[in-house]
């Protein structure tokens, strides 16, 4: 490959490549800032949206049940009338736990400390038990505050976790007359949970008002506080202090958006997250995909121009090197091979001779027979002199009908057998008008120049037309 050529295709590569590189990297960013500013405005606000629904769905179900139960009369009245016959509110609360499909539902009357169970009665609450705190400090928040979310063991099962609505009874003059409530398996809550995050694949938790994480899925970090969680108390405390947010956060170089809005039912905040990791892979395996086609390309590219450069470069060589009309080669291309061969015949000691030929009286046939009939002819004694010479000789047309044979390892004796050759052959043939050449021969002597050498070629030429034309001069 030529220099220039490598020059050339080296750009070509840069040039395609560098367009190809810019093009991609910047509809990658845009792609990013895009899909960042989708999730952060539409998508997680959205899937925020879509939970909240399933949720109000799922788990306001125990929240409007507890809340009948707390207005039930049949239950206020009961416990008015001196908590007789508890096998009533006992068959009443098992209804309840069949009825609605729940892990367990309860009364607590203030006045005996009783708690009431679908089985009986299980206890008497007491402010010495530690089991029993849930009661106090529920019953103890100001009188606004009608529920509360719970998850607490189960007292009449210890080992189950369990969602618990409490809710607070009046009588009807509002005074304080116990806790009424359902409980849910924390499991089929925290099943929930698993199932949005699976549909939305976003990651879905509850914080209380102080920022502990209350619910979440199975795989979840061990930070089960939201300042922990973020690595920032900053963004938790804005979190915690508006109804709904939409933040982003750094998680081991993740950018992770976060969408929280405050659910009132539940005094907890609803919080979805989503990292921009999938849709990130998936951009930066188009932009890799990108990037290997358009190598493809430029490879495509280089090759298709690497042979339309040779073409045109072999084409451009013949042109640059052959006479047109007669399909011999020009001086220009001349010169470099028989200084080839003179640098051969020095270097094996081996004859090199020229021939120098011209058509007589040329001026005449042009004139008489015109231009064109003048070409034919010189196409036609181009075509004889390549009938005698070999590969390795060269056959060149000098200027207008004059033309010259370089014939290497050829003495001065086989010069002149190839001229005779020539000059039968125009005599024999029917060509019009008959023309004849004339022949200047001479060898190579030893270190002389080219020059020296031609123009010896040039007298015996001269000499051949001043002895009378159509003959053949040797000039040793
Ligand atoms: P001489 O025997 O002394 O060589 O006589 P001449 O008429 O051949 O003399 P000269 O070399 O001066 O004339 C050559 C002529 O060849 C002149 C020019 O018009 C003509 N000629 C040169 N090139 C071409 C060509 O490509 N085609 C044609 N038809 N004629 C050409
Ligand atoms: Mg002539
Ligand atoms: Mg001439």
């Amino acid at each position: 490959m030529l220099k220039r050529q490598k020059d050339f295709s080296s750009l070509l590569a840069i040039l395609i490549l560098s367009g190809f590189l810019v093009t991609s990297w910047l509809s990658y960013q845009v792609a990013r800032s895009s899909i960042e500013k989708h999730i952060s405005t539409d998508s997680l606000p959205l899937t925020s949206d879509n939970i909240y629904s399933e949720i109000q769905h799922d788990l306001f179900r125990p929240i409007f049940i507890s809340s009948l139960m707390a207005q039930d009369t049949f239950v206020r009245d009961w416990k008015l009338n001196g908590e007789n016959n508890p096998e009533k509110v006992v068959k009443y609360l098992k209804e309840i736990q069949t009825k609605y499909n729940i892990v367990t539902s309860y009364f607590v009357s203030n006045a005996s400390g009783n708690y009431y169970h679908p089985k009986g009665i299980l206890k008497k609450v007491s402010k010495n038990d530690p089991q029993d705190n849930w009661y106090f400090s529920f019953k103890n928040t100001p009188i606004t505050q009608d529920y509360e979310i719970n998850i607490d063991h189960d007292t009449a099962d210890p080992n189950n976790m369990t969602v618990f609505v409490n809710y607070k009874v009046y009588d009807y003059n509002n005074n304080f007359i116990g806790i009424t409530g359902v409980g849910l398996a924390l499991n089929t809550v925290k099943q929930l949970i698993e199932s949005y995050q699976q549909r939305y694949q976003r990651t879905v938790y509850f914080i209380n008002k102080t920022g502990d994480i209350t619910l979440h899925g199975d795989n979840f970090s061990n930070d089960l506080q939201l300042s922990k969680r973020l690595k920032n108390s900053e963004l938790a405390h804005i979190i915690l202090n508006t109804s709904s947010n939409s933040v982003h956060y750094e998680n081991s170089g993740n950018k992770i958006y976060l969408n929280s809005r405050f659910i009132e039912e539940f005094n907890w905040y609803l919080v979805v997250e989503q990292g921009v990791v999938d849709s990130e892979k998936e951009l930066t395996k188009t932009f890799i995909i990108n990037i290997l086609l358009s190598l493809l390309v430029t490879a495509g590219v280089l090759i298709i121009a690497h042979i339309a450069f040779n073409r045109y470069q072999s084409k451009l060589m013949v042109m640059a090197t052959t006479d047109k009309l007669s399909g011999l080669i020009n001086r220009q291309a001349f010169e470099p091979i028989i200084l080839n061969n003179i640098e051969q015949c020095k270097r094996k000691s081996q004859p090199l001779t020229l021939i120098l030929l011209d058509i007589d009286h040329f001026k005449h046939v042009n004139d008489t027979y015109g231009h064109l009939t003048g070409d034919k002819v010189i196409q036609y004694v181009a075509q004889a002199c390549k009938l005698y010479v070999r590969e390795s000789d060269a056959v060149c047309r000098w200027g207008g009908e004059e033309f010259i044979i370089m014939l290497a390892d050829t003495p001065i004796e086989g010069a002149k057998n190839t001229a005779k050759r020539i000059q039968e052959n125009l005599l024999k043939s029917d060509i019009e008008p008959k023309v004849t050449i004339s022949f200047g021969i001479t060898a190579y002597k030893s270190k002389e120049q080219l020059s020296t050498f031609l123009n010896r070629a040039d007298n015996a030429l001269y000499q051949a037309k001043r002895n009378g034309r159509n003959r053949i001069e040797i000039k040793e």
